[in-house]
């Protein structure tokens, strides 16, 4: 007798053994649902121990060991897959993605890829254009455009299209450009104030001249309408599929406002997720330290706890700067960046918030049980997240928070020990620290080499005690966590590539932890996933090769053969296919199958 366990609505906690009336009902309660054997099971238990084979009933993890232990596991009913040596790594966790901002830009008009000057980028757009079927007054928006060393005015953008509105977006997420009409349909004046964290471009007149930064992209963002409910949806499911793909089992969307918070919420009611997700509320107001502004952010929260085992929140989003590359250089710095000749210019970016009064807003956030996950790019924003950090925790002493501070891109290395003191997460995204056009020329000459060799400083951190964990920040990045784990170790982008900072690299038990057991930690899930040991969760994943034994230049290229969910098989596929690809295997899961039924024969062979 086989049991399913599906994640929806109310079902959750449906997971019961259920026995059956007869003589036999003991041997089946006993018995195991899915036992996987003859494997390489990497259980990221304390010991980091390696086993052959795991047992699960329902959605709860009932052995793990050797083959020969799983015998009095396996009845009539029980689906036995003989691994053929494959490694099991437990489902994989990325702590910090934009799963339903990705989806909607995915539907946008693509610039990925292109070379970003206005003369370039004409005939892509154009194209795009001619397939667009919206009319005069709708707003056209392409995204994923290569936005470092790229400016542009709104006249330039109206050389591209002048008739319609149009919004160019960014791929670091966090720019966007518009033309004329645009910029006369948002109503942005001369006299309109940048809003708190974000910056309007400017002409020499005060009046907006086309580029929108930080806060004041998320202001036009608002106001360009979006796609229903609905639509918002189903463009989220299908990325959602991809991401079990490769083997993403848990998330943390890490910007969740009322229309993220809702796509969520359908997205549950209609049994549509299958991967656990956690909600980081965005808090738009970081200086707002008062009781009114607490109560509203713990509501949010509260009603962003849906459902305890897959639809969660509990924690807060804040951005404490902004982004390094030149031109935009809105990230703090503690001491200035740098001319292109390499001399100090007056330019240090500049800190999202007031810090005192953000240190109050933790100290509440702290002491209400909420975790704060911050944004912080520059050595400035991330000293001041840990005096914040630090404040709350003189206020109200340990209260297993597990706060975090995401991207590090720069960290001053007096503040390397203190993540360790404070119990401060440090959540890195593992396939940035390489030598890329983006690492280079934007950066490396305005921080100059001191600075620049603790880029993404991964190493140091580890070495320092503090507790690492990875996120992809897709759409920024791809969410391949194979892509983060090959980087990691290798501190490079494609085989034979420079390192970046080699020394910063870390070992790949800390990157697999990274989006394993610490990133459960981090989540507040490790009592249920994270590890593969008894009585907790059965979410795994079945890999083509033995990422510990090869070339750590060919992690990249791993395959998931299968991801499992709460005892579920949310996805399988065949060696030789591509996860992740948009067109569906020939035939899916039909290795996975076959392992299966010749592991019946095997089982019927008398
Ligand atoms: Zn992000």
């Amino acid at each position: 007798m086989s049991m399913r366990c599906l994640i929806a609505r109310g079902m959750a906690g449906a997971c019961l053994a259920v026995m059956v009336s007869s003589s036999w009902s003991a041997t089946v309660a006993a018995e195991a649902d899915v036992v996987l054997r003859s494997g390489k099971i990497y259980t990221a238990d304390k010991a980091r121990s390696i086993r052959q084979a795991i047992a699960f009933k329902g959605n709860t993890i009932v052995a793990v060991g050797e083959d020969k232990d799983m015998a009095s596991l396996i009845g009539s009913a029980t689906k036995v897959i003989d691994l053929g040596g494959k490694l099991v790594l437990p489902g994989l966790i990325d702590t910090h993605i934009h799963p339903i901002m990705g989806a909607l830009n995915g539907a946008k008009c693509s610039l990925a890829g292109v070379k970003a000057t206005i003369e370039v980028l004409k005939p892509v757009i154009r194209n795009c254009l001619d397939k667009d079927q919206g009319g005069a007054d709708d707003w056209f928006e392409a995204a994923q455009l290569d936005n470092y060393g790229f400016s542009a005015t709104a006249k330039d953008v109206d050389f591209i299209e002048a008739a319609r509105p149009v919004a160019l977006w960014g791929n670091d997420g966090h720019t966007v450009w518009v033309n004329s009409r645009g910029l006369a349909l948002l109503g942005v004046t001369a006299e309109t104030p940048d809003p708190p964290g974000g910056k309007i471009a400017r002409d020499a007149t005060g009046a907006p001249s086309g580029s929108f930064a930080d806060s004041a992209a998320i202001f036009v963002d608002e106001k360009i309408p979006s796609p229903s409910l609905g639509e918002k949806a189903a463009l989220t499911a299908a990325e959602l599929k991809k991401m079990s793909a490769y083997g993403i089992t848990s998330l943390m969307d890490a910007f969740v406002a009322r229309a993220e918070a809702e796509v969520w919420r359908r997205l549950y009611d209609t049994g549509k997720l299958p991967i656990r997700v956690r909600m980081a509320i965005y808090v738009a107001s970081p200086s707002d330290d008062s009781d009114e502004a607490v109560a509203r952010l713990i509501a949010a929260s509260k009603a962003g706890d849906v459902d305890s085992n897959v639809l969660r929140s509990g924690v807060v989003k804040v951005f404490a700067d902004g982004v390094m590359e030149y031109p935009a250089q809105t990230a703090a710095l503690l001491s200035p960046y740098l001319d292109a000749d390499g001399k100090p210019t007056k330019t240090s970016g500049e800190l999202y918030f007031d810090p005192q009064r953000f240190a109050k807003l933790v100290q509440k956030l702290d002491a209400a049980g909420l975790t704060v996950h911050i944004h912080a790019i520059g050595d400035r924003a991330v000293r001041a997240s840990l005096d914040a950090f630090a404040s709350a925790r003189a206020a109200n002493g340990d209260k297993d928070n597990r706060h975090q501070i995401a991207h590090l891109q720069l960290v001053d290395p007096a503040d390397f020990p203190r993540f360790k003191e404070l119990g401060v997460i440090a959540d890195f995204q593992l396939e940035w620290a390489k030598r890329e056009p983006a690492t280079e020329g934007p950066l490396e000459p305005y921080l100059g080499p001191e600075r620049y060799r603790y880029l993404y400083p991964a190493g140091s951190l580890y070495k320092a005690g503090a507790i690492i964990i990875g996120g992809s920040d897709w759409d920024i990045s791809s969410y391949n966590p194979f892509r983060a784990f090959q980087t990691a170790v290798t501190r490079a982008g494609d085989k034979g590539k420079k390192p970046l900072n080699i020394e910063e690299r870390i070992p790949l038990q800390t990157a697999i932890d990274a989006y394993t057991i610490n990133a459960a930690y981090a989540m507040k899930q490790d009592a249920t996933t994270g590890s593969l040991e008894v009585g907790k969760r059965a979410d795994l994943v079945v890999l083509d090769r033995d990422i510990l034994t090869i070339d750590p230049e060919t992690i990249q290229d791993t395959k998931v053969l299968a991801t499992y969910l709460d005892g579920r098989l949310v996805h399988s596929a065949s060696p030789g296919s591509n996860a992740g690809d948009d067109e569906e295997d020939e035939e899916p899961g039909k290795w996975w199958d076959e392992r299966e039924s010749r592991m019946r024969d095997w089982l019927h062979r008398d």
